[in-house]
């Protein structure tokens, strides 16, 4: 009787860790998920931790990040969050912009791998002056007969080099360790592109920053695998239809 009664305490100790172990469990994914904004604002402005001096700034920056910073997961998916989208006047710095912003800027962790929207051919690595490391691929045309030409600004170390052709969901970059490009404006982030018309390293007329058409560029959210407005996250198990893309990060399963 008295081992039946001790075995049934110990499975019940046992049963009763196991709970406080996944309750701890899920607590701590869930502060990692790619959408806790407040996380994520966080990572973002690691600049500020080296640069004690400019503590006012961070509060106002990291305020104006957790306000604005958008959770765009689709449904199942943690997304890192768009903190300036496109033709958001702002930049992720809180600062107006001169011109409506022409891609999306989306903020994460050091090392956050980047991955290709789409099959395509690299045109260029470039470490530029005021981007800093910047990748460009041909994407081929998107559904409606445009060209992909695309810019991944403020990156960190590739991996790809020129005339590589990459898949879908390939690694091609990671988001940098450390901000020190004034483009980066102090907060980590990738910028997404897409323009026209490429400008070869050779050829620098009427060129900004890689492209031709640098101040008409398509908007990404058009061109999503799941329809206009609906991002859709890389799935190594999905079938994505040509002339789409999908998120230039990775994203977490929810369930
Ligand atoms: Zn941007």
């Amino acid at each position: 009787m008295l081992k039946k009664i001790i075995y049934y305490a110990n499975t019940q100790i046992k049963f009763f860790l196991l709970i406080i172990f996944l309750v701890f469990a899920k607590k701590t994914l869930f502060a990692e998920s790619n959408n806790d904004i407040p996380s994520q604002c966080m990572f973002a402005l690691e600049w500020y931790d080296d640069h004690p001096g400019y503590v006012g700034e961070f509060k106002r920056v990291l305020d104006y990040c957790k306000k604005y910073a958008k959770d765009v997961s689709p449904e199942g998916y943690a997304a890192n969050p768009i903190l300036s989208d496109f033709g958001s006047m702002s930049g992720v710095n809180t600062r107006p912009r001169d011109t409506i912003h022409q891609g999306i800027d989306i903020i994460g962790q050091k090392e956050n791998p980047i991955i290709a929207i789409k099959d395509g051919k690299v045109l260029e690595t470039t470490i530029e002056d005021c981007w800093g490391s910047t990748v460009v691929i041909d994407h081929g045309k998107s559904i409606d007969g445009k060209n992909l030409i695309t810019i991944y600004g403020h990156v960190g170390t590739f991996y790809v080099k020129e005339g590589d052709r990459v898949k879908r969901g390939d690694k091609i970059a990671e988001l940098p360790i450390k901000i020190k490009y004034r483009c980066m404006a102090r907060v980590r982030h990738l910028h997404l592109q897409i323009g026209q018309r490429y400008c070869e390293k050779k050829d620098n007329w009427a060129c900004k920053y890689f492209i031709k058409d640098f101040y008409r560029s398509l908007n990404p959210h058009d061109y999503w695998a799941d329809g206009p407005n609906k991002v859709t996250c890389f799935d190594n198990k999905r079938k994505f239809q040509k002339g789409t893309i999908t998120y230039p990060l990775p994203c977490s399963r929810t369930y």
